[in-house]
């Protein structure tokens, strides 16, 4: 008899996205001529910059000729993508790093589940609250029950306190998600003292990295002294530059990056991701990370930046927008996202109120965790015409 995974049936339902299309479905076949604006899921909605598209062609033609066809690629990707990753996103910030810390693949999305892989089951894991979900779904598949939340609310600036359990791995987004939030170079220092006082080690999702606008915020967590040692991170091209549908993201596994054994023996992170990575990944399109390199031409960094700030331009519309029909708004200023403060408690309240009388789609806050009720997200991610159309109703 086939025996199954018994963790899958330890986790809670995620019902979040598939209750929205519900709620907006049944209320748009009572209403068929609601003109429906969306600002719940973070999807981008420009295309890819032209650059990229250029690249991608270029690599396709090269795949149809003998002598430029390419076949398995290497697991941990192309050098050319590592070594602009390590010039432009790194080395700029006085954070150095060898082509093979960096890990090319599919989406922060796997690379952030995957992880659990190389740890071992008896880790205690903190993760923010409202977090991304991926964090504890993965842990809990991967049979860790043992999950500490750390609230990050309007009552502790969205500054997360350490954790009062000894735990060993602690899950960090900044500019995060859903509260669009960061953290300034002292508060993530907290965390890294914590990590290399206790062992422990941090998993640094820094999706949203390329929508920080302000100094002093850092935008990788190797810009703290001694991070290397404690911490992983995350990147991705989904929002940075359209390829939610395109597929690339990297990892960053320093070679100081060190786990333990129950012995208390040190091993290299690194290694054990490079392993794990090859023995189960087969590396991502050579044509995508063409795509990706494009990024870093002076043609693709500026449409790039020319797409980022379209997104930060629409969430300072929203911001300004609500400030002054007096809600009180959190983020959306090193993000595309907006964090509103609920007038009523219950956020799937204020949810069906957007939906129903000002025919906006929303993402209500209770859906990311028990410190997200009583407010709501807002992407930036629409068009400009219908972000202002947005605040006009509200
Ligand atoms: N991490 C965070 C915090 C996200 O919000 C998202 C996407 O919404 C991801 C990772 C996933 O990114 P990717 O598209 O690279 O899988």
């Amino acid at each position: 008899m086939i025996q199954i995974n018994e963790n899958f049936t330890k986790l809670s339902e995620s019902y979040l996205f598939t209750e929205i299309a519900r709620r907006v479905k049944a209320y748009t076949s009572e209403n068929p001529n609601a003109d429906i604006i969306k600002m719940g899921i973070g999807d981008v909605t420009l295309p890819l910059p032209k650059a990229c598209i250029e690249a991608m062609h270029k690599a396709v033609d090269e795949m149809a000729v003998k002598e430029t066809f390419r076949g398995y690629g290497p697991e941990q990707g192309y050098e050319f993508l590592q070594e602009k990753i390590r010039d432009f996103d790194f080395a700029t910030r006085g954070v150095t790093l060898s082509n093979d810390e960096i890990f090319i693949s599919d989406g922060a999305k796997s690379d952030t589940g995957n992880i659990t892989d190389i740890l071992g089951s008896g880790n205690t894991i903190a993760v923010t609250d409202p977090v991304y979900p991926v964090y504890v779904d993965t842990n809990v598949m991967a049979g860790r029950q043992n999950i500490v939340y750390m609230p990050v609310t309007k009552e502790n600036g969205f500054v997360p306190e350490l954790p009062k359990e000894d735990v060993s791995v602690l899950y960090l987004c900044f500019p995060n998600n859903p509260t669009g939030t960061v953290l300034k170079k002292d508060e993530l220092k907290v965390f890294v003292d914590y990590a290399l006082k206790h062992k422990a080690l941090i998993l640094f999702d820094a999706a949203y990295e390329a929508f920080i606008t302000e100094d002093n915020v850092p935008h990788s967590i190797y810009e703290i002294e001694g991070a290397k040692e404690v911490a992983i991170e995350f990147r991705s091209y989904s929002k940075t530059a359209g390829f939610t549908g395109t597929r690339c993201s990297y990892t960053v596994v320093p070679k100081e990056c060190t786990g333990y054994d129950k012995n208390g023996k040190a091993f290299s992170l690194n290694h054990f991701w490079k392993r794990r990575q090859c023995t189960k990944f087969n590396g991502t399109p050579y044509i995508i990370q063409r795509a990706a390199e494009a990024i870093y031409t002076p043609e693709g960094s500026s449409q790039v930046m020319e797409i980022i700030n379209y997104y930060l331009n629409n969430a300072k519309i929203i911001r300004e927008g609500l400030t002054k029909k007096g809600f009180e708004v959190f983020g959306g200023v090193n993000s595309p996202y907006i964090w509103l403060k609920t007038p009523e408690k219950d956020s799937w309240k204020f949810f069906d109120y957007l939906l129903k009388e000002k025919n906006i789609v929303t993402t209500p806050g209770a859906g990311f965790g028990k410190s997200g009720e009583g407010y709501i997200r807002l992407t930036a991610f629409n068009t400009k015409e219908k972000t202002i159309e947005a605040m006009e109703r509200i």
